[in-house]
């Protein structure tokens, strides 16, 4: 009996390394100590990121539900959800984040943000009949919470949401408010308007020893045009006094979104949601938001593209600050990304190093403008796992299956070096 525990023990030591290795057609092996986990996920329905810390502290970036209504036309998109439309994209995102956070025995959410508010990042309660006990629609964000506890949210608009112009009106906000007011007395949901330039609002909330073996820092870019220096916690505003503008020429919902950066060791993130950087005819400087954030950012290991490869986004300036080895595309619609957008990105004029594009969800309308160029991605649907090594020098990037719940590995990437 000895020998036997004797010989358990000793492959015990031996094995991790080969149990918990990534294989291609296997599902992708649970998150371990030390590595950083980003998740980007496809629902087809907009931008969900999550992402578990070296010491396994957690945050979801965005949980976007578009319920194939277009909330400005109120018409509808005709954009199935993935994998089907038998769960709304906020369930289906929680069910992923649920497998993620298996290692935990009840899973939690420590932090969640809302890059602004825009239903591919939040879920509109249009079209929707789900309601919660709290009275509110449940729809993306609000979903999501509904099956996993959130403990902390951020966003740009708390407490007022007055910023550029008060949101009484919009229906998504409204809802949103609802449902924080609801979860702040029954679920003890804590809620902060996100700051340009702290580094401790996302933080380690575990024990100080596992704080110290695994340090990480999120560092906040900017929000509402409002930008990080560099230096200490100073910041800059990009856009002019709103007393000098009429309410037509206000920034958009878009430039106010959201950007942070993630370092664990060499490795470095960058997301800026849904930010502009190509002006329009006769649009003034400042409508770029990409070029300074990109600049303050500077190099990055993995970026997720801005505004989902919109025509408007990921300028020639911003690929020169940030010169991405990695780049992750969020696409749920025909216009992403703009044939304009992927010559950027593939082109050597702005950063000669090599880089990877990998795109969550291409729609077949999407392809026909950029066929010539999609041998150039490695991947054109799945979720895809930035998966960085403990201590943060290399990273491997796994495309795993969208559409079924078996998160099997389609590709495996890399490793890569972080820089
Ligand atoms: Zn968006």
């Amino acid at each position: 009996m000895f020998v036997i525990h004797r010989l358990i023990n000793v492959l015990l030591v031996i094995l991790p390394g080969w149990v918990w290795a990534q294989r291609v057609g296997e599902p992708l092996p649970v998150w371990q100590e030390g590595q950083l986990d980003i998740h980007q996920i496809n629902t087809g329905q907009g931008n969900a990121t999550f992402v578990v810390f070296p010491e396994g502290t957690t945050l979801l970036i965005d949980a976007g539900a578009i319920n194939s209504m277009d909330w400005r036309t109120n018409k509808p998109r005709n954009i199935p959800t993935w994998p089907n439309n038998e769960r709304q994209a906020g369930e289906w995102i929680a069910r992923y984040v649920r497998n993620v956070l298996r290692f935990q025995q009840v899973p939690v959410i420590d932090y969640a943000i809302v890059t602004h508010f825009h239903d591919d990042h939040m879920g509109t309660p249009l079209n929707v009949a789900k309601r919660s006990k709290g009275g509110y629609t449940l729809a993306g964000i609000t979903e999501v919470a509904d099956f996993i506890p959130i403990r902390k949210m951020l966003d740009r608009g708390w407490p007022d949401y007055s910023y550029p112009r008060p949101m009484d009106a919009d229906s998504m906000v409204v809802n949103y408010r609802r449902f924080l007011t609801w979860q702040q007395t029954k679920k003890g949901l804590a809620v902060e308007r996100f700051q340009a330039g702290r580094a401790d609002q996302i933080v380690s909330v575990k024990s100080p020893s596992l704080r110290q073996k695994y340090p990480f820092v999120v560092r906040n870019m900017m929000v509402n045009g409002e930008l990080w220096t560099g230096e200490g916690l100073r910041t800059k505003r990009l856009f002019p006094d709103l007393s000098l503008l009429k309410p037509a020429e206000y920034p958009n919902e878009n430039m106010c979104s959201i950007a942070f950066q993630i370092r664990y060791g060499a490795f470095d993130y960058f997301a800026g949601a849904d930010l502009q950087g190509v002006l329009q005819f006769g649009a003034p400087p400042w409508h770029d938001v990409e070029t300074p954030v990109a600049q303050v950012a500077g190099p990055v290991d993995v970026q997720l593209v801005d505004h989902h490869g919109y025509p408007d986004s990921q300028n020639g300036s911003l690929l020169t600050s940030l010169r991405p080895r990695v780049l992750i595309l969020p696409a749920w619609a025909a216009s992403h990304p703009g044939r304009d957008v992927l010559e950027r990105l593939f082109s050597d004029q702005y950063y000669k190093d090599e880089r990877d594009l990998f795109a969550t969800h291409l729609l077949p309308e999407a392809k026909t403008d950029i066929a010539d160029l999609l041998p150039r991605l490695k991947s054109e649907s799945g979720h895809i796992v930035i998966r960085v090594e403990k201590g943060g020098k290399t990273y491997h990037v796994l495309v795993l299956e969208d559409r079924s719940e078996t998160y099997t590995v389609k590709a495996i990437h890399g490793p890569y070096r972080s820089r």
